[in-house]
């Protein structure tokens, strides 16, 4: 019989990539998902239930009805800025339901636990490459979300026979365009979809601040392959499979690029010039953030192998074409 995983937010972005890997896998697949995004989700390949993470009852059905190996628990809201202006709809979201959903685990004694955490969790970098001993400082309400849930992990942990791996990102990109999966947010604010996006409409792409501390006074950051991200989940669970210890580790590649950096390779890869306007620093953005992944190396056995620039931009760009194509498509069929 199949092992049954049930992947919260397993329609969004990461969720899915890493849903469709463990469904190609020969795991029974259960996506929980309330499709707040209202992003277009037609695969065949994993059950859908559409709902959110702190339905009490809907959480009861799921658990009663399916025997659940592990929860990979995604769903959560990811704007740093709205996060700033509006904590009670993040620490609602990010932490209260998360709350919901390990009482029901630990009720139905699932005792296998991944969660997507963020580099957001460190704050400002005192030292890079960054090791998950750093101190974390948070400078947003996203990332205080994200390291309370860290903290309630380990104090149920401590309580209960239930292990978790919390894995920290970096900033996760690019696209698996082929099996119909890429980036959708509303509104989308990552930089690369957002420099594609103008390039391909030949609208203007505003870079936010040059005057920081690095080599073109853009800020740097470890830009990792979702396909990558998919990967370590699964190397995650097999960890937690084979008994491994609850552990937190970083997702990156060891590698950064600068804003600039970014715009030149999508420039290259779109065939396009983009009309750059400078802007003010966004705030809460440290000039620099790169991963040691060494941790995660070591333990998961696993490496970014797809997070090459080109590759990730290329994938990025490809989905961007597919989208456009399609909604342009849906539009002519209701005219
Ligand atoms: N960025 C930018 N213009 C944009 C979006 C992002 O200059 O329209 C910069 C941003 O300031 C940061 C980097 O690109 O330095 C990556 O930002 P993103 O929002 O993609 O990810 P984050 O690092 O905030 O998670």
């Amino acid at each position: 019989m199949k092992e049954s995983i049930l992947i919260t937010g397993g329609a969004g972005y990461i969720g899915s990539h890493t849903a469709y890997l463990l469904a190609q896998k020969g795991y029974h697949v259960i996506i929980l998902d309330d499709f707040y995004y209202k992003q277009p989700f037609n695969h065949s390949w994993a059950t859908v239930i559409k709902g959110n993470v702190c339905d009490d009852h809907l959480l009861d059905k799921i658990f009663s009805q399916f025997s659940i190996n592990a929860i990979m628990h995604f769903a959560g809201f990811i704007a740093v800025g709205e996060s700033v202006q509006n904590p009670f709809k993040y620490y609602d979201n990010n932490v209260v339901n998360t709350l919901t959903l390990l009482k029901k685990a630990i009720q139905y004694k699932i005792n296998k636990f991944i969660f997507s955490s963020s580099a957001a969790v460190y704050g400002l970098p005192d030292q890079l490459p960054l090791k998950e001993d750093h101190k974390t400082l948070p400078v947003n309400a996203y990332g205080n979300t994200k390291l309370v849930v860290e903290y309630l992990l380990s104090d149920v942990a401590r309580a209960y026979d239930f292990k978790f791996v919390a894995l920290r990102y970096f900033n996760a990109c690019g696209a698996e365009f082929h099996h119909g999966l890429g980036e959708y947010h509303q509104p989308e604010t990552h930089i690369i979809p957002l420099a594609i996006r103008a390039a391909m409409s030949g609208k203007e792409f505003k870079i936010f601040g040059n005057d920081y501390d690095t080599p073109d006074q853009t800020c740097i950051r470890d830009y990792l392959h979702v396909a990558d991200l998919a990967l370590a989940h699964e190397a995650a669970l097999n960890y937690l499979k084979q008994g491994g210890l609850s552990e937190i580790f970083n997702l990156g590649t060891g590698r950064g690029y600068s804003v600039k950096e970014i715009l030149t390779t999508v420039e290259k890869v779109c065939g396009q010039k983009l009309q750059i306007k400078i802007c003010e620093r966004r705030e809460g953005d440290p000039a620099i953030l790169i991963a040691d992944p060494a941790k995660a190396q070591k333990y998961l056995g696993w490496n970014a192998k797809n997070s090459h620039l080109e590759k990730i931009i290329s994938d990025a760009y490809q989905f961007e074409r597919l989208s456009h194509r399609e909604s342009h498509l849906s539009k002519e069929a209701i005219i």
